[in-house]
């Protein structure tokens, strides 16, 4: 299912606050599929042609190639075509009126802009909104935008699916089809700048984005750098890099690369301050260990002085919400803040799990979650839980549900597992 995450600040990765109590059936994904198709089509809704380059996949560098090297046009009138597509949402070449008619012929003839086809969208009395996109006739995700005061976020998908299997997450549960194109992440946020009004520099409601949608964002690390660059671009959308978030279950080399190239805020989906648990809960920490996850975030953190990091942590229920636990998170984050040698380097969002149907793990209650979080502010250590947003429309934590056509066996096996527990239809 789609993890989006339908909370107020400090979202976290996809599987780290997995589902809620209702997530979204697949009859019920169905039924919005089948209202959808009598609504009219998408605005600005272009079909595939694979014969055109959607300049949607282009950043600004990529942009200016297009028009040098398959237009020859000069790099400047690149910046004229994005002010038209990310800031005024115009995708009808012929629409963009301070392009010359022999310009816009050629565009016409090389190029296309290629929106998400907006399958179903849904708001919130709370503000909170949520679209279901389909990305190709067999796959959809969910995207999610959470206003909140002075900010509005929102919550994006890198992949359809996730490879990886972490055991508290319901996107795993829907196992893996592939990775999403540039295209289809900056169009993500197109389609929810454009219903916003969002006037990059000026009206800004789309005020941060967090990579904490379905997939694991470092495995599809060209297309998700190319998407947070259009992101962070004044073409663009004028975001700055602490507001865009990348969040990872921890591919160690990929945290490395990905300092590199970019300046964005990392999350870390945790969960576990201990390898037997952490390797039981996200199984990749089998392959980097904490200890190596750890010291990636700090040659991050260190690449640049005052960077934090923000680590997640969901709470399940007489599983890593003892007090033990606590005292073991708050060792590990305090010896992050020393490495990188200041305080509060290391942020931590607590996330009370929300079950969804077949997993074995349960949310703790209230009086749990209070004395975890009270164990670590004793200590100095600031520990927000997420409060759920948007749960009238199926768009709190976990609620979201996209479509995933499973290239592994994991949602068949899923699929059985609720079956043999008489819950056939949530599946
Ligand atoms: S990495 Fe994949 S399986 Fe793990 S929490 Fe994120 S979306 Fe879920």
């Amino acid at each position: 299912m789609t993890e989006l995450r339908a909370t107020t600040n400090d979202l976290p990765h996809a599987g780290d606050a997995p589902a809620s109590a209702t997530p979204v059936s697949a009859q019920a994904l169905a039924n919005d599929v089948a209202i959808a198709a009598t609504q009219p089509a998408t605005p600005g809704y272009v079909a595939v042609d694979p014969s055109k380059t959607n300049l949607f996949d282009l950043d600004r560098v990529s942009l200016e190639d297009f028009f040098e090297q398959t237009l020859g046009e000069k790099r400047f009138r690149a910046h004229q075509v994005m002010k038209w597509i990310h800031h005024r949402y115009v995708t009808d070449f012929n629409d963009m009126t301070d392009l010359g008619k022999a310009l816009r012929a050629k565009l016409e003839q090389h190029a296309q802009v290629r929106v998400p086809q907006v399958v179903f969208d849904k708001a919130s009395a709370d503000g909170t909104h949520k679209w279901l996109l389909g990305m190709d006739p067999k796959n959809a995700i969910e995207t999610v935008f959470i206003p909140d005061k002075g900010r509005g976020t929102l919550c994006v998908s890198s992949q359809v699916g996730c490879a990886l299997n972490c055991q508290f997450c319901s996107t795993a549960t829907q196992g893996f089809n592939r990775n999403l194109s540039t295209a289809e992440i900056i169009g993500q946020v197109w389609v929810a700048a454009r219903h916003l009004g969002n006037v990059p520099h000026q009206q800004r409601k789309l005020t941060n984005v967090v990579m904490m949608g379905m997939g694991e964002p470092l495995a599809n690390f060209d297309n998700v750098v190319r998407a947070m660059s259009i992101m962070r671009d004044d073409l663009g959308y004028g975001l700055a890099n602490k507001r865009v978030t990348l969040s990872t279950a921890g591919m160690v080399p990929m945290i490395d690369k990905l300092g590199e190239v970019s300046d964005v805020s990392l999350a870390v989906s945790l969960h576990a301050a201990n390898d037997e648990l952490r390797s039981e809960l996200v199984p990749l920490n089998k392959k980097y260990p904490i200890a190596q996850l750890m010291e990636a975030c700090v040659r991050y953190a260190l690449r640049k002085r005052g960077t934090s990091v923000t680590f997640e942590y969901t709470l399940m229920k007489g599983v890593n919400d003892q007090p033990q636990h606590a005292r073991q998170l708050l060792r590990l984050l305090r010896q992050f803040d020393n490495a990188v040698q200041m305080k509060d380097a290391a942020k931590v969002n607590l996330i009370p799990f929300n079950p969804f149907p077949g997993t074995r793990y349960e949310r703790p209650d209230d009086a749990a979650i209070r004395s975890f979080q009270k164990l670590l502010n004793d200590a100095g250590m600031i520990a927000p839980v997420r409060r759920t947003r948007g749960d009238d429309i199926d768009a709190a934590c976990g609620q979201l549900k996209g479509q995933v056509m499973d290239r592994t066996r994991r949602q068949a096996e899923f699929r059985k597992k609720l079956e043999s527990q008489g819950l056939g239809d949530a599946a």
